[in-house]
């Protein structure tokens, strides 16, 4: 599979609820949406407050400071495209403004190491033509 193919399987598709996602990823800042009824905060995207179901709200930067959830390391790659990787880290990270998202955990050598609730910091990474956020263990 030739890079410009694996952008196109794994870019996420266009949507206007998303994008200001992505776009902030490309100017060097990660975003979370925050209500304006009740103050909660998540990722990823949707049109209303998971927590209170109000669809008054904004995007807030995110700091770049987070903990560690959970994780999972791949010894086999999920798409050819992540073939070169291996073995890499899938994990849970929260925020440290609350939201949680997936991401991955780069620049260990060697995963056995990582914590549970371990402190991370945002990195953000050029990946098939994207920015894509990704943490680092402080
Ligand atoms: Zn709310």
């Amino acid at each position: 599979m030739t890079d410009d193919n694996a952008a196109a399987a794994l870019r996420p598709p266009e949507d206007p609820l998303s994008d200001p996602f992505w776009k902030s990823l490309a100017d060097g800042r990660l975003t979370f949406q925050k209500c304006k009824h009740c103050g909660n905060s998540w990722l990823p995207a949707r049109g209303e407050c998971p927590k209170c179901l109000q669809s008054d709200w904004a995007w807030e930067n995110a700091s770049g400071d987070a903990k560690l959830i959970s994780w999972i390391v791949y010894h086999r790659a999920f798409h050819p495209a992540f073939a070169d990787r291996l073995p890499y880290t899938v994990a849970v990270v929260e925020l440290a403004e609350g939201p949680r998202m997936t991401s991955n955990i780069v620049g260990v050598a060697d995963p056995e190491t990582l914590k549970v609730d371990q402190r991370l910091r945002l990195t953000i990474e050029q990946d098939f033509g994207m920015a894509v956020p990704r943490f680092i263990p402080v």
